[in-house]
């Protein structure tokens, strides 16, 4: 993936910023895969957060640097993620996948941010939001689509089950060990999140360039974005910020 220009990379972070996680990180995807909104909403969650990574990767380089907590004793540990550790594995998410369950054929597919935002924001029961969303990742049962979103019991139970394994890069999870008791567990890395952490720090940082370029010097965004980096740091450290 080619890095983002400034200005591409200002305008994903305008039409993401204020917005809820999920959209966010569906705006950043838009930006970065070159997709809609509607097809980046459509992305399976884990091809989502790869090209996150990707973006990232691209953007940015270098480690992510994490701070994880010990579940055991309790410590705060500083971690660095190599950026090939933030994708997983690089299996395509098939279309569909079928299962058998409680005597039912079921189709089903890998869980999209369009079905998280069909079911937030609203405060919604956690167990209520799980069946809602693997609901909505069945396609049908013994060809019939869930009617109302119900589904028999075995159904919903192997839907469920299933889903992890048909999108692993959607759960990311770093084998740690603390560095003060030892104990060792696999921490959740929220990609997105950390993603979006970049994004807005350097498009923050590009903004208030140009306001202290504007000011000192009257030009006007587009010239000032259009500076080679080495050019604008001068002229930076020429007005002394
Ligand atoms: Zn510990």
């Amino acid at each position: 993936m080619r890095a983002l220009t400034q200005d591409r990379l200002l305008r994903g972070w305008e039409d993401a910023v204020g917005r809820t996680p999920t959209a966010r990180a569906v705006a950043l995807a838009a930006a970065a895969g070159g997709h809609t909104g509607e097809q980046a909403g459509d992305l399976p969650l884990g091809t989502r957060d790869a090209l996150l990574a990707d973006l990232r990767d691209a953007c940015f380089g270098g480690d992510l640097d994490c701070l994880a907590r010990c579940p055991a004793c309790g410590a705060e540990l500083e971690v660095a993620v190599p950026p090939a550790d933030l994708r997983g594995p690089a299996a395509p998410v098939p279309a569909e996948a079928v299962l058998e369950a409680g005597g039912h054929r079921v189709r089903y597919r890998a869980l999209t941010s369009r079905d998280l935002l069909a079911v937030g924001p609203a405060p919604v029961p956690a167990a209520e939001a799980r069946r809602r969303l693997v609901a909505r990742c069945v396609l049908d049962v013994d060809g019939t689509p869930p009617a109302d979103g119900t589904l028999p019991e075995p159904v919903f139970t192997a839907v469920a089950e299933a889903l992890p394994a048909l999108d692993p890069r959607a759960d990311i999870r770093l084998d740690l060990t603390c560095a003060v008791c030892a104990h060792v567990w696999a921490a959740p890395v929220d990609v997105a999140a950390h993603v979006w952490a970049d994004v807005d720090a350097c498009a923050r940082g590009l903004l208030a360039d140009v306001h202290v370029l504007a000011r000192a010097y009257g030009w006007h965004e587009e010239e000032i974005l259009a500076l080679s980096p080495a050019r604008r740091r001068f002229y930076l450290e020429a007005v002394g910020a």
